[in-house]
């Protein structure tokens, strides 16, 4: 249920901001931030301008507008969602709630695959799987950045997949990214002649690894739990991905993995146990994010002798 909310006091940018920033500040970390894009996204006009325009008077109608988004953020819905946009990685990515916000500490999970891409020879074109592409920030990430390399991103949600068509379109890389519905890496397998299909150069993933118990009111009100539910302990997804993925990797490929802070540990553990024959051996490295928090593990299979 929505909380009713007194009107704001009077319609100039700096008094909403004001006022906005009251009703916010007992729910959000950034409550002047958050005002800021709100009010500037009613009116249409940039932050900076905003700031300029302190002692404008905006129409009443604006005002309600701008009341009404601030009373759905108070219920802890995502800005991003409020606004229909969120920037990831340089790039505008459309979200709503059929996806998850992407997140600025995934970015790490690009640059590591970008540095990946680099050191392998762009031809023939590099195949890069997704798996588990939601809006499909990862996935066009790469493709704007990596014009060697062909995206083929795989979601279980086909609500989410249209997100990511709307993205790829945006951002003219629709013809290198092909987006398949299914569970896992099963859209590239043929039930028929039970081929694993194409053998990728790096798959990449952030799979849902949230205990769902154990996260922000806001995101669990909020965004899809397909995106976020890892199961009771957070691995369910990765015990299934982990032996997929490897077997679906070229000798000398990568597999890189999103995971929550304390889970590298076992993640590593069941990327070592997937290492059995018949595969040939792999280096498992964690990498940090910018706060410090392990966020990837990176599984590098040997080349061939
Ligand atoms: N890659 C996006 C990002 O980083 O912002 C979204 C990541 S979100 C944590 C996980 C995604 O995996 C969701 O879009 C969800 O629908 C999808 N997913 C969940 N279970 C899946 C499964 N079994 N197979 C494929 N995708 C799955
Ligand atoms: N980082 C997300 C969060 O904060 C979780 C994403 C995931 O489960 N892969 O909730």
């Amino acid at each position: 249920m929505t909380r009713k909310f007194p009107s704001p006091p009077s319609v100039t940018v700096a008094s909403l901001l004001a006022w906005a920033v009251q009703v916010l500040g007992p729910t959000s970390t950034t409550p002047r931030l958050d005002a800021e894009i709100l009010l500037a996204q009613v009116a249409g006009w940039s932050r900076a301008r905003l700031l300029a325009e302190h002692r404008t008077v905006l129409a009443p109608a604006q005002a309600e507008s701008f009341a009404h988004l601030v009373a759905r953020r108070a219920n802890l819905e995502p800005v991003a969602y409020l606004v229909g946009h969120r920037e990831f990685y340089g790039l505008e990515m459309v979200v709503d709630p059929r996806v998850l916000v992407p997140r600025p500490e995934t970015e790490l999970l690009v640059d590591l695959a970008l540095a990946a891409i680099a050191a392998m020879p762009p031809s023939p074109p590099l195949l890069v799987a997704d798996i588990g592409t939601g809006s499909g920030a990862i996935a066009i990430a790469l493709a704007v950045h990596a014009p060697s390399c062909h995206l083929y991103a795989t979601d279980i949600s086909a609500d989410a997949l249209e997100v990511a068509a709307l993205n790829a379109a945006r951002h003219q890389v629709a013809h290198r990214v092909t987006l398949l519905q299914g569970d896992l890496l099963a859209p590239f397998s043929d039930p028929h002649s039970g081929s694993p299909g194409p053998l990728f150069d790096i798959i990449v993933s952030n799979p849902p690894y949230t205990i769902l118990d154990e996260i922000d009111a806001g995101v669990a009100r909020h965004e899809p739990s397909l995106a976020l539910d890892g199961g009771p302990d957070g691995l369910h997804l990765y015990r299934r991905l982990i032996p997929q993925a490897l077997r679906s990797l070229r000798p000398g490929g990568c597999l890189l993995l999103e995971i929550g802070a304390t889970q590298a540990e076992a993640v590593v553990m069941l990327a070592r146990a997937a290492f059995s024959s018949p595969f040939p051996s792999c280096a498992c490295r964690v990498h940090r994010d910018l706060a410090g928090r392990d966020r990837v593990v990176a599984i590098a299979l040997a080349c061939e002798a």
